[in-house]
């Protein structure tokens, strides 16, 4: 009988440790609310996640695909993000030149730009960074950890701040980087969370744009409103393409804008299968989201 006791008061004991556990794994979760080790923590709470984001537009600075007539186009992408907490530059260009004189055409101010995101390496990607340095020091440059030494290192020694992203990352408000994905050249992709879903931007795409549309959900579980970017889908056949096209429409997105390296036969593909929810992106492409 005593030994019955005994074992009834540990097992009531074990019981209300574990309680505590979990009220307080709740309370964790609440706080943070985000993703650890690329695992999306808070499953439940949708409210949690969806801030509005009002009044926030999308230009296309840098692209090798015409829109507005009196600007240049080159080979690389770079657009800017307005009506976040913060003024974000995604990517530089591949020429600091032609990204200054377009902005100056477009009316952008360089010296409002408060972040610059970098996706990955290559040259059309970070070779405008320099000139408009020269215009804005005070901005922070998130770049992926993986970068070269010498690359930070004469950023650092210049007094620019930089973040050296690994993981999924939060920027300002409502604005995430997926953290490095892929093996070879790894790239970090952009996540605006608005109220109406998940857009997501992208430098090459070279982790796979598919992977990388999978991995923000991942991270955010919501809705993909929209997906804008290269797609690295150049030289891609009709049968591949098609079945990229069949994950987009899996994956629930909703409008999509590929441009850079996605490819003519790719962005004609997005066009039939999408019809007005395809968004005709080039240089001087204003997107408005309210
Ligand atoms: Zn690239
Ligand atoms: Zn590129």
């Amino acid at each position: 009988m005593k030994m019955k006791k005994k074992k009834l008061s540990i097992l009531l004991v074990l019981m209300l440790v574990m309680t505590i556990f979990t009220i307080l794994e709740i309370n964790i979760f609440h706080e943070n609310g985000w993703a650890k080790g690329g695992q999306v923590m808070n499953n439940g709470s949708e409210k949690f996640f969806a801030a509005a984001v009002k009044n926030l537009n999308i230009t296309v600075i840098y692209d090798n695909n015409p829109y507005i007539e009196g600007l240049s186009t080159a080979w690389g992408f770079s657009c800017l993000i307005r009506g976040t907490e913060k003024t974000i530059l995604f990517d530089t260009g591949g020429n600091g030149t032609i990204l200054l004189a377009n902005m100056e055409r477009l009316g952008i101010d360089p010296g409002k730009i408060d972040i610059v995101v970098l996706s990955h390496i290559h040259g059309d990607h970070v070779g405008g960074l320099e000139k408009l340095l020269e215009k804005n020091k005070n901005v922070t440059i998130y770049l992926p950890g993986s970068f070269p030494n010498r690359f930070k290192d004469g950023l650092k020694s210049a007094g620019i701040k930089i973040t050296e992203v690994q993981g999924f990352t939060k920027i300002c408000e409502d604005v995430y980087s997926t953290g490095e994905l892929g093996t070879w050249i790894k790239e970090q992709s952009l996540i605006i969370h608005t109220d109406k879903g998940i857009i997501l931007i992208t430098g090459c795409s070279h982790p796979g744009i598919v992977k990388i549309i999978t991995k923000a959900t991942e991270l955010i579980r919501d809705d993909v409103l929209f997906v804008m970017g290269g797609f690295h889908l150049a030289g891609i056949g009709k049968s591949e393409l098609g079945e990229i096209l069949r994950s987009f429409r899996k994956l629930k997105v909703k409008h999509v804008a590929p441009c850079h390296c996605s490819g003519d036969l790719a962005r004609q593909m997005f066009k039939k299968e999408f019809h007005n929810n395809y968004i005709n992106v080039g240089v001087g492409r204003v997107i408005q989201f309210k």
